[in-house]
């Protein structure tokens, strides 16, 4: 049977990689709606290859130009937030959550509260709203998919029935483009450098977040949100070649991971088919050609991010929202040039030291307005460091 498809964050990495698997097999999809933030023709484009019923670009000044770039298509033309909100709370089978940051929360909550599956790629939500998000999907009956790799490996090896016989989950972290640099060269790391992932194809954002680690605390955090586990449980080991995804370790001693070539597509079709499986353009991994596996501890000295957003973590309430908002805003400093390398965390955790909201969010609405001051706190900080 054909299920019907929204996909949020079109244009980006995760979106591109699901409508290459949407487009591979015709008639197992039917494309209800596409959005995209500012990227009109890239958007047009995602709709017309897919034949989506419905294309929402977030900013609203850009109605004109999609209106034009979809005429004589069929496809509905539709812009703003609100409209990106409507289009993932519609209802469909599925919802592909592939926006970049906390701007997806409220349209992934929408997906939530309505029901169905919903794909998370999105981990800022998760990170930011994970308990609400949590309650809203037990009372929706939504099904939560984790498309993150690590996550999704997890969940495919996770005995939920059993979770209290799971030993430890271990996170595998690639260890990102600045694995092998001193903490010297590290401060002189530029935006191009920290993109240049050497295993995975990704957005700029979470490129950077994967050299600085700070991707695996927020992973940290997201796994404490998606599985039955205390945060003690779960822990983080540098795997650079990025094979294995992620392993469960249960209490008679066996160990249980799932392997995969590093391509967002595997984890995506196992989500898009769930519980089904469709196939890949990916060959099989040649084991024998790979030869070794390696494993090695993380260096919190020159990667203190995952520490940061433990701690975040085991504070819980409002700290992991402060976390994610704050590492948001220094991403893009950095990438604008604004602050250094060594900054990004810097800033996360001098935030996180000045700003304590009282009491834990109980909306999505507080959520967003402890994100708005988390930002507000970390751009003053950097502007005092700039001068
Ligand atoms: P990207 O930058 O390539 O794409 C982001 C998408 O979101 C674009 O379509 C953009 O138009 C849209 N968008 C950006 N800001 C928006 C806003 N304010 N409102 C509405 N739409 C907006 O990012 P990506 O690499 O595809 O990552 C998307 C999410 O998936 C992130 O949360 C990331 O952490 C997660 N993720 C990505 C990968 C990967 O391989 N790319 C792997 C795991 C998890
Ligand atoms: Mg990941």
């Amino acid at each position: 049977v054909t299920r019907s498809l929204t996909i949020l964050g079109a244009t980006g990495s995760i979106g591109q990689s699901t409508l290459d698997l949407v487009k591979r097999e015709p008639g197992r999809f039917a494309v209800q709606s596409v959005t995209a933030n500012t990227d009109v023709a890239g958007l047009a484009a995602a709709a017309k290859a897919v034949g989506a019923r419905r294309a929402v670009i977030c900013d609203a000044s850009l109605r004109g130009a999609l209106v034009k770039a979809l005429n004589g298509s069929g496809i509905i033309p539709e812009a703003g937030p609100e409209a990106v909100v409507a289009a993932a709370g519609e209802g469909t089978d599925v919802v592909v959550a592939g926006i970049v940051g906390c701007a997806g929360l409220a349209p992934v909550a929408a997906a939530v509260e309505r029901g169905g599956c919903v794909v998370l790629a999105n981990k800022e939500p998760l990170v930011s709203a994970g308990e609400l998000i949590l309650e809203l999907a037990a009372k929706s009956g939504a099904t939560l998919l984790p498309a993150d790799s690590e996550h999704n490996a997890i969940f495919q090896v996770f005995d939920f029935a059993r979770p209290e016989r799971v030993r430890r989950i271990v996170l595998t972290a690639s260890g990102g483009p600045c694995h092998d640099l001193s903490l010297t060269a590290m401060r002189g790391v530029t935006p191009e450098q920290a993109c240049a992932h050497p295993n995975w194809s990704m957005g700029a954002k979470i490129s950077v977040d994967s050299a600085t680690m700070m991707n695996k605390g927020l992973e940290l955090i997201e796994a404490a949100r998606l599985f039955p586990v205390s945060p003690e449980k779960i822990e983080i080991i540098i795997h650079r070649q990025s094979v294995v995804h992620s392993l469960v370790d249960y209490i008679d001693g066996s160990m249980l991971a799932q392997l995969g070539p590093p391509d967002m597509r595997t984890p995506l079709a196992y989500c898009l088919a769930w519980p089904d499986r469709m196939a890949t353009p990916m060959p099989p991994l040649d084991l024998a050609a790979i030869g070794k596996l390696q494993f090695e501890a993380i260096d919190e000295k020159r990667f203190p991010a995952t520490r940061v957003a433990r701690e975040a973590l085991m504070a819980g309430g409002a700290a992991p929202a402060v976390l994610n908002a704050a590492n948001e805003v220094a991403v893009a400093a950095f990438l604008g040039g604004r602050i250094g390398f060594l900054d990004i965390v810097t800033t996360v955790e001098r935030t996180l030291e000045r700003y304590h909201p009282n009491a834990a969010p109980a909306s999505v609405a507080d959520v967003l307005s402890i994100d708005a001051a988390a930002r507000a706190v970390a751009a003053e900080l950097m502007l005092k460091e700039a001068a």
